[in-house]
Formats: C-alpha cells, sequence, structure tokens
C-alpha cells in the first residue's frame, strides 16, 4: 500500500510534465516524417450523443452539420500529411463516437487506405451502434477490431451512468454484442472496474457473461479514472470516486476472467493471442489527426487544436491542427517508452537498447532497481517482463497518466465554452 501510494504521487507529478505544453500562437506543421518508417495513425472524432459525466476524453454533443463539416477537414488533413511524407501501416480511431455518421466515417478510412499501406484498422463504438447492416460500410472499409464501449452490463449502474436510456439495458447491449461478434477480427469490450456503487458480484458477474457466455475477442478493463471536472461531475449521480478498492477489483479480474483469456496489456484480456491490442503498446510513435488529437513523434509531444472550429479553419487554410506541443529531454523520453512499453506486459532487452544506442538499461538503472526491489520486473533472459504485481502497478501508473491527461484536457476545454453550448456561436479561441 505505501508502494502504491509513493507510486501515485511520482506518477501524477510525472503525468503534469509530460502534459506541460508550450502554447503555439501559429499551428505548426509535424516534424519531417523518416521516410524508412511507416507510423502509427490516431484520427479523434469528438462527437458524442450523450454526454457520460465519468468520461474526460475531448467530446462535444453530436450536430450533424458540424460533424459532416469535421469529417471533411479530418480527410483534408489525411491528405495534407501525405504530402509532407508521413506513410502509415495502422490507423486505429478514437473518440467521442467515431460511428456517430457511419458513411463519413468510411469515407475517411478510404481516403486513409488509398494513401497508405494500411493493414490494421481500429474502431472504437458504442452499443447503439452494434447493428450488423450498420456496420457493413466498416467492414467494407476494412476495419478489423471493433472496440465497443459498454462499461458495465448492470442497469443501475447504467442508469447513473446516464447510459441506460441512450444505449440500452444490459440485456439489449447483450443481445447486441451477440449479433456483431464474430463479425470482424477482433471485438473489444471496454469496461470499468471500482465504479463507486459497483460491487463485486456485480463485476465479476459482468465478465462471466462478456468471457463465458458471449465469449468476445478481447475485454479491456480500465480502473475509473477521476480527473478534477469528472469527480465532481461524477459526485452527483455516481457517487464518491476513491481508489480503496481499486486492488481488490483488479486482482478479482485477474483471477476470474474467462477460462482462455490472457492478459495482453496490463488491463486486457484476449482469447488468442493474435487479437489486435491498443495503439499505444502497439507503437510508440504515433501521429494524431483530429481537434484534441495527440501525437508523439521523435520524443515530442504534441495536441492539436482542442476548438473545433479553429481545428477546421486551420486545416481548410492548408494547416495541420496542431498549436500545443511538449518537448523531453532524452531521459523523459526512455521514461516514456519505459511506461508505455511494459504496459504491454514485456520489453525486448535487444530493441530498447537498439532504439537507445545502448543506454536504456544504465538510463534507467534507478527504475530498474526500484520496480526489481518490489518485485513489479522479473528478468526473462531477452527481455524484462511484468510481474503479477507489475501488472497492478502498471494499472495505477497508466491511471495517474491518464488523469494528468485528462486535466490537461479539462483545461483546453475551458477555452471552448462556447462550442461546448449546444448554441455554438463559432468564437474565435486559443484552445
Ligand atoms: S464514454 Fe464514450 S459515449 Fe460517453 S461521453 Fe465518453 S466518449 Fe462519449
Amino acid at each position: 500500500m505505501i508502494v502504491e501510494e509513493a507510486m501515485t504521487a511520482i506518477l501524477r507529478r510525472m503525468g503534469k510534465r509530460y502534459t506541460r505544453f508550450e502554447h503555439l500562437d501559429h499551428a505548426v506543421a509535424p516534424p519531417a516524417p523518416d521516410p524508412d518508417c511507416t507510423y502509427m495513425l490516431y484520427l479523434h472524432v469528438p462527437f458524442c450523443q450523450v454526454l457520460c459525466p465519468f468520461c474526460s476524453f475531448h467530446r462535444v454533443e453530436f450536430r450533424e452539420d458540424k460533424a459532416t463539416r469535421y469529417f471533411k477537414a479530418l480527410r483534408r488533413e489525411i491528405e495534407l500529411c501525405h504530402q509532407a511524407g508521413y506513410r502509415f501501416g495502422e490507423i486505429y480511431v478514437g473518440g467521442g463516437t467515431p460511428t456517430v455518421i457511419v458513411d463519413e466515417l468510411a469515407r475517411t478510412l478510404d481516403t486513409a487506405t488509398r494513401l497508405n499501406p494500411i493493414r490494421q484498422i481500429s474502431v472504437e463504438t458504442n452499443p447503439d451502434d452494434l447493428l450488423p447492416p450498420r456496420l457493413q460500410p466498416l467492414l467494407a472499409a476494412g476495419v478489423n477490431r471493433l472496440s465497443v464501449g459498454v462499461q458495465s452490463l448492470e442497469n443501475q449502474l447504467l442508469k447513473e451512468m446516464q447510459r441506460y436510456d441512450k444505449y440500452g439495458s444490459s440485456e439489449l447491449v447483450q443481445e447486441r454484442l451477440n449479433e456483431v461478434n464474430g463479425m470482424f477480427d477482433t471485438l473489444n469490450v471496454d469496461m470499468i472496474f471500482n465504479l463507486p456503487h459497483q460491487q463485486m458480484d456485480s463485476m465479476l458477474r459482468d465478465l462471466e457473461i462478456l468471457t463465458e457466455q458471449i465469449r468476445v475477442d478481447q475485454v479491456s478493463c480500465y480502473p475509473l479514472m477521476g480527473s478534477k471536472t469528472t469527480t465532481r461531475a461524477m459526485k452527483k449521480g455516481m457517487g464518491l470516486v476513491t481508489y480503496g478498492r481499486e486492488r481488490r477489483f483488479y486482482q478479482a479480474i485477474l483471477e476470474n476472467i474467462g477460462p482462455g483469456y490472457v492478459p495482453s496489456s496490463a488491463w486486457c484480456f484476449s482469447k488468442s493471442e493474435g487479437a489486435i491490442d491498443e495503439y499505444i503498446i502497439e507503437q510508440d510513435q504515433y501521429l494524431g489527426l483530429g481537434s484534441g488529437a495527440m501525437s508523439y513523434i521523435d520524443g515530442q509531444l504534441y495536441a492539436s487544436s482542442f476548438s473545433i472550429n479553429r481545428y477546421i479553419r486551420l486545416v481548410e487554410s492548408g494547416h495541420c491542427g496542431i498549436t500545443r506541443r511538449a518537448r523531453f529531454n532524452e531521459r523523459d523520453q526512455m521514461r516514456y517508452y519505459f511506461l508505455m512499453t511494459f504496459f504491454g506486459l514485456r520489453v525486448s532487452k535487444s530493441d530498447a537498447e537498439k532504439r537507445w544506442n545502448g543506454r536504456f538499461a544504465r538510463g534507467l538503472w534507478r527504475e530498474f532497481a526500484a520496480f526489481r526491489a518490489v518485485g513489479a520486473i522479473r528478468d526473462d533472459g531477452d527481455a524484462w517482463r511484468l510481474t503479477e504485481r507489475g501488472m497492478y502497478l502498471w494499472v495505477l501508473m497508466m491511471r495517474e497518466f491518464f488523469i494528468a491527461v485528462s486535466d490537461f484536457r479539462d483545461l483546453m476545454r475551458l477555452g471552448i465554452r462556447s462550442e461546448l453550448d449546444p448554441e455554438d456561436r463559432d468564437q474565435p479561441t486559443a484552445a
């Protein structure tokens, strides 16, 4: 417990440092790409039919006219990056709800696949879009991983999260999951644990339904994460966010995940080793396009404008949407690599040393010593591996990292209050 509290404090500070962005008065182009590299492309679609109180992603209420203009800008930004020399091998589309206008999303994916040698496409969605005819255009566009935000299968919790009316009852969600299971190479379901009013047996029942009855390909179990703003919003309808029960929930997940499911990251469990995972562990360099998207290229973290209006204007005038940049020194870059790569449970010694010209383990000797001392990492010949204890510490570290990112998003969203209002007045903004 002491180790975990100390780790939380250190990580909170580290996360804040990583998200200390310089504000740029002008849009900047991403750095020139390495011609020998194919990158991961992240596309952000920030529209949702309902705004869930626990969610700190960059999202606004859906408006068809605005979303249509946005998708058009996204396609233009993909073309601009292609002209700048970027080539992409994988695409991850997150949100928001990327499937708010399925045909627009399919057209956007077509633009990307026409210009790039794409191998994998992963798209996030919500239960109300889980209808085979509705998803057909995505299959045709080459999507092979569909990730559905379900969060819980208990009706009372769905009501507290304001998801019951829009996305349907637990029974309806299960029916829809059954209908689309097998349609894509990988069907992933996102669940949250440690919700304030969640009981252990309720979470275990959810896992049993997903892994023993429906048998989806993958279940990602995220710990509840409370940024400053969402903690306040959740307090009203969902209860107080605390972390005292988190470890017990996580341990129960490890002990009860269905037969045949193995961890493929600290919080993702897959039925087969070939299942496609989250983008952050597949590739440590990625370019994010769209309002509020983040990129990590050449040791620098970039953020695109959180103002959807400004983002569209920038792209229409021939620029990418990036307006903020955080520079990491070499040690911070190594620590970022350490955090993200170990999240995938294993770090190849040769890959890490090649990447850092033989300086990786020496440069991070304090981190290695500390994590070995608490039994989080073990040496496994050609790789370092996370132990079961290490997996929980990584959940905790990623939770803190994402809370820091969420606090940054909250700050950015303060600058676009006029756009969060349904009566959007299209005001200029610096966000
Ligand atoms: S949880 Fe999903 S549906 Fe809810 S507001 Fe966030 S992105 Fe939108």
